[in-house]
């Protein structure tokens, strides 16, 4: 699924903060990134998303070698591909709702697919009663259940989540490794950042 051969990547004229990263992560797999703050995890991830593009080595991502991908062509593998950011980056000026049913409305899902399946994870993650609210009316660690349900609404192929527990308390951190599971028996591959290793 996602195979990296010597990729290095730097920021801008900065030194490389990854280098000669060779792995591959198979389809169907689960694996945890683990390492200290600075280490080099959301960079990781952003190269994975197609978020940054190696500056150095290969790079292949579903079979398509990213170097030789053309900009037209990246939405489509990203569409594939769900992300829990650090910061979450919810849409404000949408409700709960809208935020998770963002990924569904651009794979343009029909709207009756879309309730029911937005309001069975928002309510699997404890936020049933918060469809309509505005994200900034919630607590961090609810605006991070919001966003994990956002990035799983649509069973992506491909989860990257970084620090998906680091603002909730531990039943729900263990309620959300339990989603990550559930979608992994569902057969996506699953990338878990953090420097939890209790996780
Ligand atoms: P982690 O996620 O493990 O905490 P990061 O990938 O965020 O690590 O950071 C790895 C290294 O890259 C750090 O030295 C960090 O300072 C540097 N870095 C991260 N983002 C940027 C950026 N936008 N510009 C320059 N340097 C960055």
């Amino acid at each position: 699924m996602i195979v990296f051969e010597n990729v290095g990547y730097r920021y801008g004229v900065g030194p490389e903060v990854l280098h000669d990263i060779s792995m591959s992560i198979g389809a169907g797999s689960f694996h945890f990134l683990t390492g200290p703050s600075g280490a080099g995890k959301s960079t990781l991830l952003g190269l994975m998303h197609l978020r940054l593009r190696p500056t150095r080595g290969y790079l292949t991502l579903f079979g398509q070698e990213i170097g030789a991908l053309r900009r037209r062509e990246r939405p489509a593998l990203r569409r594939r591909i769900g992300i829990v950011y650090q910061d979450f980056r919810l849409l404000d000026h949408l409700s709960v709702f809208d935020n998770v049913a963002l990924p569904l409305r651009l794979a343009r899902e029909r709207e009756r697919e879309i309730k029911r399946n937005v309001t069975e994870i928002l309510t699997w993650v404890g936020l049933g009663n918060s469809l309509n609210a505005s994200p900034r009316a919630l607590s961090g660690g609810e605006q991070q259940r919001v966003a994990i349900a956002r990035a799983v609404v649509n069973r992506p192929s491909l989860l990257l989540a970084d620090e998906p527990t680091g603002s909730v308390d531990d039943t729900i951190g263990f309620r959300i490794m339990r989603l990550f599971e559930e979608l992994h028996r569902l057969g996506s591959s699953v990338v878990v950042a953090t420097h939890n290793k209790s996780l």
